[in-house]
């Protein structure tokens, strides 16, 4: 291979330049050109192609977001706008592709792969819905971030004998909702995953209130059923029944947003190389992850459609730890 593309799709991700540094660099270091391309599958199928260069990859490995920005593209889910794509990069001499991005890009690639492409992937969004994968790029920093908002929350909810509700995202995954609970020692947990009965939340809001608690912190995933509004609209017909005052904040993008930390700098610059490494070596159709304290490759073909679960052992610690 000379020249390979890199790309990232989907909900763009904290360490995702980590990742488009680390490929620009192995593959230059093996003599190979790398073109990145703009917005995703939409700019492969426009074929919007920039080279890139060791230089050009300069400075960025701290930033968060995407420098090779990213889209949603309807088109690419129909055979013939994958085609396409194939046909752009064919005129331009790009012989693989490298993708960063989340379940749904990383179904886009297989199909690539299975219409004979070389591809190779990085698991990467802050969701970590991949499954197969302890943990995907991203996802440290949004924990992190979410994290940071929780603590302010609990301080001025403690001031004012409050509960809120904090939403957090993670579209259909309770992954991030379930770690900011246990890391921020939230009092309940709302998750997707699990059927949640408002009127219960009510109840045990109450109680906390009834035990002396200062306040209470329910994290509720964008997922769930009851979402932080449902729940809240839920509520206001009986808030005098919960003791504390009700406020709700939706954490919204700025988990997307912020410099990666050190363990997502660190998983995109390896899970980048491995990816390069995968094509060059001639092993088409694998991701680059994080699984059992290092970086791994799995064919895409067991990573794309199954659904990710939550541990049971977790989510019932996360009762256990809320007394
Ligand atoms: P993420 O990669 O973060 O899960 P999306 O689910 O929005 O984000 O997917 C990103 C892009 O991947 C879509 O806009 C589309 O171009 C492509 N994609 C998603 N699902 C498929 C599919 N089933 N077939 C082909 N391409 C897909």
């Amino acid at each position: 291979m000379k020249r390979i593309a890199v790309l990232t799709s989907g909900g763009d991700a904290p360490g995702m330049n980590a990742a488009i540094r680390s490929v620009v660099r192995v593959a230059a270091a093996h003599g190979v050109e790398t073109m990145g391309v703009q917005q995703g599958y939409a700019g492969l199928i426009a074929g919007a192609f920039t080279p890139m260069t060791v230089r050009s990859v300069g400075g960025i490995i701290g930033m968060g977001g995407t420098v090779l920005g990213s889209a949603r593209c309807p088109e690419f889910r129909t055979e013939q706008g994958r085609r396409q794509a194939i046909a752009q990069m064919q005129a331009h001499g790009i012989e693989g592709l490298v993708v960063i991005g989340g379940g749904g890009s990383q179904t886009g690639n297989l199909m690539l792969h299975r219409m004979g492409f070389p591809v190779a992937g990085v698991a990467s969004t802050i969701d970590n819905d991949l499954y197969g994968f302890d943990q995907t790029l991203g996802v440290d920093t949004a924990l992190n971030t979410a994290l940071e908002s929780l603590d302010r929350i609990r301080s001025t909810a403690s001031s004012h004998h409050r509960a809120f509700l904090v939403e957090v995202m993670g579209r259909d995954c309770g992954y991030l909702a379930l770690m900011t609970a246990i890391a921020g020692g939230a009092e309940q947990v709302v998750v997707p995953e699990v059927e949640t009965n408002p009127d219960e939340v009510a109840r045990e809001l109450r109680q906390a209130y009834e035990r002396g608690k200062s306040h209470a912190i329910v994290v509720v995933a964008e997922g769930a059923r009851y979402n932080a509004e449902r729940m809240a609209a839920h509520f206001r017909e009986h808030l005098d029944q919960l003791g504390f005052e009700l406020r709700v904040t939706v954490l919204g993008h700025v988990q997307r947003g912020g410099t990666p930390t050190a363990f997502d700098r660190m998983l995109g610059t390896l899970s980048g190389a491995m990816a390069v490494e995968l094509l060059l070596s001639g092993r088409y159709g694998y991701i680059a992850g994080w699984l059992a304290g290092k970086v791994q490759a799995l064919p895409l073909e067991e990573v794309v459609g199954h659904k990710r679960e939550l541990d049971p052992k977790v989510l019932q610690l996360a009762e256990v730890l809320a007394q």
